[in-house]
């Protein structure tokens, strides 16, 4: 048997941009990916990207030792799987008999979840639980102009694929920033965020846009920036705030952590907070 020599660069970020830069397997959204041979190294013995794959650590122990079997002809279908450039990504969260999201320091709950805010159509900020115990994140956020940058639907991601907007993720996180602040924030209102100082920074003219964590079976942190021309919602690391044209300072909600709970106990389908 040859000894294995280096995959080159060039075939790997061919195999990675195929599989949608993820895990090759449609049924998985591991993002982490490696390379493996689908006809075996001894009949080749040659890195022919026709016959390899980008797959994930866990799909590759899969194919090599599973129980459930991932023949050769279907790694190949997943080969021949025609991809966009990726702009999807999946938020899985642990189910529980108790759901929060936390906004800042302090968390709405709902028996059957919360619309915690629709500012309009694309701007808003939802959850719901189906089944007591499956937590859906629903979410949106558009520019100035009324462009969604971001959806969440029942914690499937989408978002536009732009020099300006920046996606980072992680299992369990996913953060989108933007350095076009001027494109998400209404001028008029820009006097008025200035007074969250010390506690809101833009750092280095970078705005995020949403910062979404699970930090517990049930528990959410949303962190992000919602505007309409008339209002605009900032939750930051430790506050929830709400900024109208003629105010003064930001209304600001800040409680102690997770165990400082708004509860709703509304129809599900109207806002905990509205703006009329
Ligand atoms: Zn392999
Ligand atoms: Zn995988």
């Amino acid at each position: 048997m040859a000894k294995r020599t280096k995959i080159p660069e060039k075939i790997k970020s061919y195999l990675f941009e195929e599989a949608g830069m993820k895990c090759a397997n449609p049924g998985c959204n591991n993002y982490r990916t490696h390379i493996h041979h689908i006809k075996e190294w001894s009949v080749y013995q040659t890195h022919d990207s026709e016959h390899m794959i980008a797959v994930c650590p866990s799909c590759h122990d899969e194919i090599h030792y599973g129980k459930l079997t991932i023949d050769d002809e279907t790694v190949y279908l997943w080969k021949n799987i025609k991809r966009e450039k990726s702009n999807r990504d999946h938020l899985y969260i642990e189910p529980s008999y108790t759901s929060k999201l936390l906004l800042g320091s302090i968390s709405v709950t709902g028996d059957n979840g919360v619309k915690v805010f629709e500012l309009t159509n694309n701007t808003k900020l939802t959850y719901r639980i189906e089944d007591e115990d499956i937590f859906l994140m629903n979410l949106s956020i558009s520019n100035q102009n009324g462009k969604e940058v971001l959806k969440v639907i029942e914690n499937h991601v989408k978002y536009i694929v732009d020099d300006k907007i920046n996606f980072e993720r992680r299992p369990g996180r996913f953060k989108i920033t933007t350095n076009r602040i001027i494109d998400f924030i209404p001028i008029w209102s820009m006097p008025i965020i200035h007074k969250m100082q010390p506690n809101y920074k833009i750092v280095d003219g970078v705005l995020t846009l949403t910062d979404v964590e699970v930090l517990k079976p049930g528990l959410v942190k949303v962190e992000g920036l919602w505007a309409r021309n008339d209002v605009v919602i900032i939750i930051t690391n430790d506050s929830l705030n709400f900024i109208k044209p003629g105010y003064s300072k930001p209304l600001s909600l800040i409680g102690e952590g997770e165990n400082s709970v708004l509860k709703w106990s509304g129809k599900i389908d109207s806002s905990m907070f509205r703006f009329n």
